[in-house]
């Protein structure tokens, strides 16, 4: 039977939770044991496929093609393995599911309730996350004391009698504040968030304690003291140069081992951490540097493009190089121009998007990167404007002058197919999850993959219009990958430059620190180039 440890969060949100519970399914991983974790999000959206990246950060898609919180991001970039649709439940998902078996008359005769039937509605997803694993690690969304997380702590709190207490954990992740005024840390805020967590019957065994400076003895000790827990229990959780460093410093203080004493579980072995050690050395003192233009439009959400660069980080420690991220609002290319907003970059990258706002600028950098020859990476939209960058720019297509691509879709290279059939049972009205591709021997986009069949993440409604494809390849656009099925082009090449590549599905989503994707490699390897040739021009 699994052992289930929740991580649940006080005092303020945005405290790290998501790494927390990630950076436990790392050390947990490698101890051997068999782990999943969930997040269960309070939110009554079914699930974050509807909201706004500038509210809510980027959405984060699994392969089983379900539009998940961006912490799923985490989960699968630190353990190393692809969850689904089951791995985030949220209230939406809780409450339509109970009021469907309402109406069907499960429940005849009973008043449906939120204890118990929500209640147990929510245990079911948390066992059912539990079949064939030794560990669930459970995330709850939000900070105790919110009335729409109150169900799902009442549900974990029943968990310990459900399953037995020796079989769950209960870990708190708090901020310890620094006060300027007194010039001390606080430990009130704590205090409280821990009391709030008691009075609904949730004891927790161990404190992940967020701070700015190191938590002292004294501050330990007295945390310990009115928190209920044991001194070494006082986790600390300074702020580190990269999210990498997590899962070491937490083994450093033995988060790992609190974590199985609690659940009586018996390690198999210990951890051997030398890989995600490398990264983190590799991250903070790196040989070289790269700038690489990211022009998106939700540019001021820190997580709106967050499997992007990480996904460019991790590639950027593959090559010894930092990775400087330069965020371009497309809407200033149209104004100021190209060259004014991405002089000096060595690679230029259009993610993502929907609607048409900004659309024109991300067409220019397309233009840019393709003229000058910097390495360009264009991701599900920013292949569709490299497209019709092309058809426009070097076809003469008359019909690709429109910036319309979405929505509405009036530039008819990339289109909106009439028998959209390959949007398949997985609902909605976009393709969404994991597709094959067979890739076309001799391309870049093979080299990289060294593979001659890849599977790779969808999130679009529109595709490349196979009507235009030939007067694309006449003119030196290469189709390098074909999801064969439907016969639908999914990436595009330059032969004739150093690195231009635009993909329909979106390989961010599958890059992880200890395995970069080898497109962000590809990508980031000829950055560097364009660097290191830059460089022997200037001194030579
Ligand atoms: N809006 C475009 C489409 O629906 C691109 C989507 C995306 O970039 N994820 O096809």
């Amino acid at each position: 039977m699994a052992k289930y440890v929740f991580v649940t969060g006080g005092v303020v949100s945005s405290l790290g939770k998501g790494i927390t519970a990630a950076s436990l399914g790392v050390l947990l991983k490698k101890r051997g044991f068999r782990v999943s974790i969930i997040k269960l999000d309070p939110y009554l959206n079914v699930d974050a496929g509807t909201m706004n990246p500038f509210q809510h950060g980027e959405v984060f898609v699994t392969d089983d093609g379900a539009e998940t919180d961006l912490d799923l991001g985490h989960y699968e970039r630190f353990i190393d393995e692809s969850l689904s649709a089951d791995n985030n439940v949220t209230t939406g998902k809780i409450y339509s599911s109970v009021i469907c078996k309402e109406r069907r008359g499960d429940y005849l005769g009973g008043t449906v309730q939120v204890i118990p039937h929500i209640t147990n509605e929510i245990q079911e997803r948390i066992l059912r996350a539990g079949e064939n694993r030794d560990v669930v690690i459970a995330e709850i969304g939000g900070t105790v004391g919110d009335i729409e997380g109150q169900p799902f702590f009442e549900a974990i709190r029943q968990m310990a009698t459900r399953v037995g207490r020796e079989n769950v954990a209960y870990c708190h992740v708090t901020l310890v504040p620094w006060l300027e005024a007194a010039r001390e840390l606080k430990t009130k805020p704590t205090q409280h968030s821990v009391q709030e967590l008691r009075r609904i019957g949730i004891l927790p065994q161990i404190l992940v304690c967020r701070s700015h400076y190191r938590i002292e003895d004294s501050m330990r000790d007295k945390m310990a003291l009115f928190c209920n827990v044991s001194p070494d229990a006082v986790i600390e959780a300074l702020d580190e140069p990269t999210i990498y460093k997590v899962p070491l410093s937490l083994f450093e203080q033995k988060f790992d081992t609190l974590v199985l004493k609690a659940l009586s579980l018996v390690s198999p072995r210990e951890p051997d951490l030398a890989d995600w050690q490398r990264v983190v050395d590799r991250f903070c003192a790196p040989s070289g540097e790269v700038e690489i233009a990211l022009v998106g439009k939700y540019t001021n959400h820190k997580d709106a493009y967050l499997s992007v660069t990480e996904a460019l980080y991790h590639a950027g420690i593959f090559h010894d190089a930092r990775v400087k991220i330069r965020s371009v609002e497309s809407e200033d290319i149209e104004e100021k121009g190209a060259k004014a907003v991405l002089s000096g970059v060595q690679g230029i990258l259009v993610p993502g998007g929907f609607g048409s706002r900004g659309i024109e600028g991300k067409i220019a950098a397309a233009r840019y990167a393709r003229e000058n020859k910097i390495p360009y990476f264009g991701l599900c939209l920013g292949m569709q404007v490299a497209v019709v960058e092309f058809a426009r720019h070097v076809c003469g297509l008359p019909g690709a002058n429109s910036s319309e691509i979405d929505p509405g879709c009036t530039s008819p290279v990339i289109h909106l197919m009439e028998d959209q059939t390959h949007i398949s049972d997985k609902g909605g009205t976009m393709r969404l999850g994991a597709y094959p591709c067979d890739l076309v021997p001799g391309t870049k986009a093979a080299a990289a993959y060294g593979e001659e069949r890849i599977c790779e993440r969808h999130r679009h409604r529109y595709e490349l219009n196979n009507d235009y494809l030939k007067r694309l390849e006449e003119k030196g656009m290469t189709i390098a990958g074909v999801y064969r099925e439907k016969n639908l082009a999914e990436i595009v090449e330059l032969p004739d430059h150093p690195w231009y590549m635009g993909v329909q599905f979106h390989p961010e989503f599958r890059s992880r620190p200890v395995k970069p994707h080898p497109l962000f490699c590809g990508f980031i390897g000829a950055a560097v180039k364009m660097s290191e040739t830059n460089a022997r021009r200037e001194n030579g």
